[in-house]
């Protein structure tokens, strides 16, 4: 199990017990900024600077404009690594592209500038009209290239 592992089984069992102390949730909070400076850096500060990442027991996840927070639900962290970090790109890119933009042109182009490439293809199973209006390629279809050119 490598750190991320061991920090989403962290996360996991805390939001399993519910009521989850207001120590406990900015200690989640800081665990997923961690994990957000791993994989980005410092790039995406001056976008989060001022919001707060919350993991939730809930089925979806939330970015809360007026508040300034985002919700991660905790099934989606078990998915392992990859997910999450998809998930979190996809939050995020709502943050960039604002209120206004919901799934449209400007979240996609938000979304495909931070997703890192091997991962977009997770948003053609969550919205997929959109995503192939924005030319991601479903996994399916990126394996049958890949087979193609090998
Ligand atoms: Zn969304």
């Amino acid at each position: 199990m490598d750190d991320f592992d061991s920090m989403i089984s962290e996360m996991v069992s805390e939001v399993r017990c519910t009521k989850t102390p207001r120590k406990r949730v900015a200690h989640l909070d800081y665990v997923l900024r961690e994990h957000i400076a791993d994989t980005w850096g410092n790039r995406l500060d001056k976008y989060i600077d001022g919001w707060k990442f919350y993991v939730v027991d809930q089925t979806r996840g939330w970015c809360k404009y007026k508040n300034k927070y985002i919700t991660i639900p905790v099934w989606v962290l078990r998915k392992g690594r990859d997910f999450g970090i998809y998930y979190i790109a996809h939050e995020i890119a709502h943050i960039i592209s604002g209120h206004g933009a919901k799934h449209g042109h400007k979240f996609m182009r938000a979304f495909r500038t931070i997703c890192p490439e091997h991962l977009q293809h997770y948003e053609t199973e969550y919205k997929p009209a959109h995503a192939a209006a924005a030319g991601i390629a479903s996994k399916a279809s990126e394996d049958a290239l890949t087979a193609f050119m090998d």
